[in-house]
This record gives C-alpha cells, structure tokens and sequence, in this order.
C-alpha cells in the first residue's frame, strides 16, 4: 500500500513563543515539541511572519548576503487560467537563502504554503528556534508554554513581571 494511504495523523500543536538567540524574536508560535531534530519546528501566523520577514531583511542588510530571508508578497488578483475563475486575495510567503543562489537556483528560493490553519512553518528545521523562557524569581528558567516554575512552582503570570527581556518590541537594539 502506498505510503500516501496512510491515514493523517494530526497531532495538536501547542502555543509557545520562540527565539533563536536574543536577537530574533521573541515570535508567537504554534508547534509539536517533539518534532524536532535538534531544533524546533514552529508555524507562525501570517501577521508573525511579516514581523518576522522584516526582521530577516534588517539582518540582512547588516550581516551581508551569507544569510537567509523571508518576504511577504502581496497578490491582490489570483486568476486560476484552468477555471478562469479569480481566487481569494492571498499573500504568497518566499524564503530566498542567499549563500545559494549563484549554485543552485532551484534550492536558493522557495514558497512557503501555509498549512491547514494558515499557519507558516518558517526556518525548513535547520533554524536555531529555541523556546523562549521565562524567568523565576528562584532564578531558574522555564519554557514559555510551561506556567508553572519546575523548580519553586512559581506561576508564570505571578513571576514573569520580573522577566522584561522577553517583552522588548522589536527592533529594540537593547543596551550593551
Ligand atoms: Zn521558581
């Protein structure tokens, strides 16, 4: 029987927020902790993925094109020629990763479909995404999806009033 008749297993996925280092992030995120290899997998709203996109793009223009990033490009008028009927406004997510594209066109840019909850799955599972954590005043760290403190039992909610790292808007370049 081909693979493709097995029956799709979803599995929910949970809310947390995720970073890859300090810099880039904290995003929403919606993901399967267990699908993972080394680095976790998280799907983003679309709204996320323009924070996100432009984010890319500030880096970017700072570190020089040995990097990646995303654009969120806005088709007004969808005709599909097999129907000639208009379809849905709907914006189209690309992940162009730069270091590729004078070897491989084909690999260097690709569009990223959002899946059945028009969510995002950005960074192919080789991007460094971390959870966020919170922090306790019993200065242990805790993922941001767990509300209670492994160590003390703490809340988050009770707690996380201490932690203002993680509430820096965007584009913060914070202070050194
Ligand atoms: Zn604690």
């Amino acid at each position: 029987m081909p693979d493709n008749n097995q029956p799709h297993r979803p599995t929910p996925l949970i809310e947390s927020r995720v970073c890859i280092d300090d810099d880039f992030g904290p995003f929403d995120a919606k993901l399967d902790p267990t699908d993972r290899l080394g680095y976790l997998n998280p799907f983003f709203s679309l709204e996320t993925v323009r924070e996100l996109a432009v984010l890319t793009q500030r880096m970017f223009i700072q570190y020089g094109r040995d990097g990646e990033t995303i654009h969120v490009i806005p088709i007004l008028h969808v005709v599909d020629s097999r129907t000639d009927r208009e379809e849905e406004p709907r914006p189209v997510v690309i992940h162009i990763r730069w270091p590729h594209l004078d070897e491989d066109v084909a690999s260097a840019v690709s569009i990223i479909q959002p899946n059945d909850d028009g969510l995002y799955r950005i960074g192919d599972g080789l991007w460094a995404w971390a959870f966020v954590t919170w922090s306790c005043p019993c200065s242990s760290d805790t993922p941001w999806h767990v509300t209670r403190c492994q160590n003390c039992g703490a809340l988050r909610h009770e707690a996380a009033s201490a932690d203002t790292a993680d509430d820096r808007p965007l584009g913060d370049p914070g202070s050194h």
